[in-house]
């Protein structure tokens, strides 16, 4: 028999935070060796609990979860997101207008596979959180990368999305505050990009699952607020700000000039009634999460464990020589980037994969996030000081003696 192929849908599809990397890692665990995981944002494991009362309604409704519901979601659920976008100052969203899904991650899939014709182009940050391009890979679009400056805090650089926009684009996917960099927004970049938006007719689609993840009294803007002549569709969940990634609970919210997008709506209808609907039982965790008392901000503050990381892990990779990191400002990632002079890499994923061997220390390697250069890696801050401390030390030997 021939081999059996994947689908050529699949060929440009790439996602490599769970990549080849990741694979070697669990062959080194199932081995016996102790693996420092630095690589996925994932809160639950390092001892960040949900808030009990989300999980206490959660078990409550259980008995009464087991069936389908509305394929858009429970109304308490989508009611509770009408109220937070009321508080956020999104504009004119009504029940109907929200879409509850498996995580966000499944509305990515969904929002692109419902627009994209095959080459229809899709500006997304360059590094982005790669699921934003493998989604448009998967459904026959290009994404098309514009750049975000590390040198101006991993801010877009609006006038190479400028140049980016051709007749082909059809919309612009903006992470923030932003996964791997970290980066938060101000409002007046966030009205450039509804700016050009507005001028190219592009849909703007707003990923903003770190949104109450903020450092040093920052506020977040939701760019589906600044604009209500705008199509947006925006995307948030109870992974991170309610560290219930397990759950797989989130929603996307459709605002702006709706009637103009009368038949992508059917089409996103269509989809959500082709997966019948969310997981019903963390669809009750919803109301409470966004309405109840919000613990995450014990955390983000002096004293508090996501702040405190955060200082220790940035100060420890900027000590190293020939490292530098921009301050995250949100997030719970950060983004150094290797001096090329001192470190030259030519293979960032053969970099990750020697710092695993030798020093059993997971991180992601930069150009897993489409960036288009190899001297950056992500880590996330999420271990506790003790073992985020002996992590970076250990990465501090491996680049002591690194050659490529
Ligand atoms: N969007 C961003 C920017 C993320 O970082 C993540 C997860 O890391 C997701 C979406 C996916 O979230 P969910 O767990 O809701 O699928």
């Amino acid at each position: 028999m021939p081999a059996i192929r994947k689908s050529n849908k699949l060929i440009n599809v790439c996602y490599d935070i769970r990549g080849p990397v990741l694979q070697e890692a669990k062959r080194l665990e199932d081995e016996g060796h102790r693996i420092l995981k630095l690589n996925i944002g994932n809160p639950a494991p390092w001892g960040f609990q949900a808030p009990e009362e989300i999980v206490q309604d959660v078990i409550y409704n259980l008995p009464g979860a087991q069936g389908y519901c509305d394929s858009k979601g429970l109304f308490s659920a989508r009611k509770a997101v009408m109220q937070e976008c009321q508080r956020k100052g999104i504009a004119h969203v009504g029940i109907e207008d929200i879409y509850i899904g498996n995580g966000v991650s499944e509305l990515i899939v969904m929002s692109m596979q419902g627009l994209l014709n095959d080459n229809d182009e899709m500006l997304i940050p360059a590094p982005d959180y790669p699921l934003w391009t493998a989604a448009v890979s998967l459904a026959g679009g290009n994404a098309v990368h514009y750049l975000c400056d590390e040198q101006s805090d991993w801010y877009p650089d609006i006038d190479d999305i400028r140049a980016k926009i051709t007749e082909r684009t059809r919309g612009i996917v903006v992470i923030n505050p932003n996964n791997p960099t970290g980066a938060l927004y101000p409002p007046e970049l966030l009205e450039q990009i509804m700016e050009l938006a507005r001028e190219h007719k592009l849909i703007v689609f707003a990923d903003e699952i770190y949104d109450k993840i903020l450092y040093d009294g920052s506020e977040h803007t939701s760019l589906a607020s600044l604009a209500d002549d705008v199509l947006c569709l925006t995307f948030n969940g109870l992974s991170k700000t309610y560290r219930a990634a397990g759950f797989r609970s989130g929603w996307m919210i459709v605002s702006g000039p709706k009637h103009q997008a009368r038949d992508y709506i059917e089409g996103l209808d269509m989809l959500a009634n082709m997966r019948l609907c969310a997981n019903v039982p963390a669809q009750h965790a919803i109301q409470t999460a966004l309405g109840g008392y919000q613990s995450i901000n014990e955390l983000i503050v002096p004293g508090g464990r996501l702040f405190d990381q955060r200082e220790l892990a940035w100060e420890m990779l900027n000590a190293i020589p020939g490292v530098s990191c921009v301050k995250p400002k949100g997030a719970m990632y950060l983004f150094p980037k290797l001096d090329p002079s001192r470190y030259p890499i030519r293979n960032d994923e053969k970099f990750a994969l020697d710092l695993l061997i030798q020093q059993k220390v997971l991180i992601v390697q930069g150009s897993g996030f489409n960036l288009p250069d190899t001297q950056h890696f992500r880590l996330v801050f999420l271990p506790g000081a003790d073992l985020l401390s002996e992590s970076i030390e250990r990465i501090a030997n491996f680049l002591q003696s690194y050659e490529q």
